[in-house]
């Protein structure tokens, strides 16, 4: 079993913010993390909003942040999580490769996509269902894709599949969008993106990938069947935090915290995406894994303190 004062559960921006913040306070800590470092991040097309990063490419950034883990000869330890549970003062954590014990927990897990609830939807997925625009759009050049939503996400992702594929069927079920004006502005001067706001899907069609979808008007009460080969889902997220066995205080769904970032299990911390707090963006996400990773070391300081 390996021991480490410290566990941060997901490479996200915020993981990689309490990294930083631990590694430069000469914590020892694991920062554990079972896809692509960077998280969201990696898989996002545009990102216009961090203040210093003019890029505007998600994976530059994401590799910007790895390059930093690596200059600052933090490691990686690649492996997902399966289950947290509480052994006397510690924390114990089943991995898929390795059982690992903590004296504290950053839950940095973030969020998962919602999924539309229709039949055929998990077959259809990677045969013509997407949550990742930018890694799977270039399968769909030239053809003629959905995107289903009406927020910021959905609408960034929908202008940059329009450069990639012939025609992009944005649908909404409700008439105003929920995204930014500039965002709107763009994609309605977008020739190839076809707005369907008022609409949603009522079946997938298709054998072994994908082949069609079937959407219905709230207003005319119409259906229509548009031939599309891909459908790219941006209808929200919800937090990814099952592999939590044991009871904590939740808001809205979300892992409640104080100011801190502590939740209601003592030295059990929860950052960016997966705790209850009105924006959901890198911006606070970095705060929020720089702020708990802080608040350890004041922990640390005053436990050594009190030892003495
Ligand atoms: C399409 C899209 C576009 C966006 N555009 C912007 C933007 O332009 N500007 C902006 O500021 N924000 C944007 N965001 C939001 C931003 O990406 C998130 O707020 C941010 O990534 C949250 O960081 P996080 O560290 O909380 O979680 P995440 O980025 O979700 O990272 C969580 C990490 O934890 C890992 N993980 C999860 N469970 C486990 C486990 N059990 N074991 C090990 N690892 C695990 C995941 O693999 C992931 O790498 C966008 C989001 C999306 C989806």
């Amino acid at each position: 079993m390996i021991d480490k004062e410290v566990s941060i559960i997901g490479a996200g921006p915020s993981g990689i913010s309490a990294a930083l913040y631990l590694k430069r306070a000469g914590i020892p800590f694991l920062l554990f993390e079972k896809n692509i470092p960077g998280g969201k991040i990696a898989f996002t097309s545009y990102i216009d909003n961090y203040p210093g990063y003019k890029n505007r490419d998600g994976v530059e950034l994401a590799l910007q942040m790895q390059e930093q883990l690596a200059e600052n000869e933090i490691e990686i330890t690649f492996d997902s999580i399966e289950n947290i549970t509480k052994e006397n003062e510690r924390f114990l954590l089943k991995g898929n490769k390795e059982t690992y014990l903590s004296k504290y927990i950053l839950l940095a897990t973030g969020t998962k996509e919602k999924r539309i609830g229709l039949q055929g939807e998990e077959r259809f997925y990677g045969k013509g269902i997407s949550y990742c625009a930018l890694c799977d759009g270039a399968l769909y050049k030239n053809k003629e894709v959905a995107v289903l939503g009406g927020g910021n996400s959905a609408l960034e992702e929908s202008l940059y599949l329009s450069s990639i594929v012939s025609k992009v069927y944005l649908i909404h079920r409700r008439e105003e969008f929920r995204a930014e004006e500039e965002l709107i502005k763009k994609v309605k001067q977008k020739e190839n993106i076809v707005l369907y706001t008022s609409y949603q899907i009522e079946k997938l069609y298709g054998t072994k990938f994908l082949e069609g979808i079937e959407v219905v008007s709230s207003l005319k009460e119409e259906k229509e069947f548009l031939p599309i080969s891909g459908l790219f889902v941006y209808i929200g997220f919800e937090p990814s935090f099952d592999i939590v066995s044991f009871p904590i205080e939740t808001e809205d769904g979300y892992i409640k915290t104080d100011e801190d970032m502590e939740t209601s299990v003592a030295r059990f911390f929860a950052i960016g995406d997966v705790r209850k707090k009105r924006l959901r963006q890198i911006v606070t996400a970095v705060s929020d894994g720089a702020i708990a990773a802080t608040k350890i070391g004041n922990l640390r300081n005053e436990e050594y303190k009190r030892e003495r």
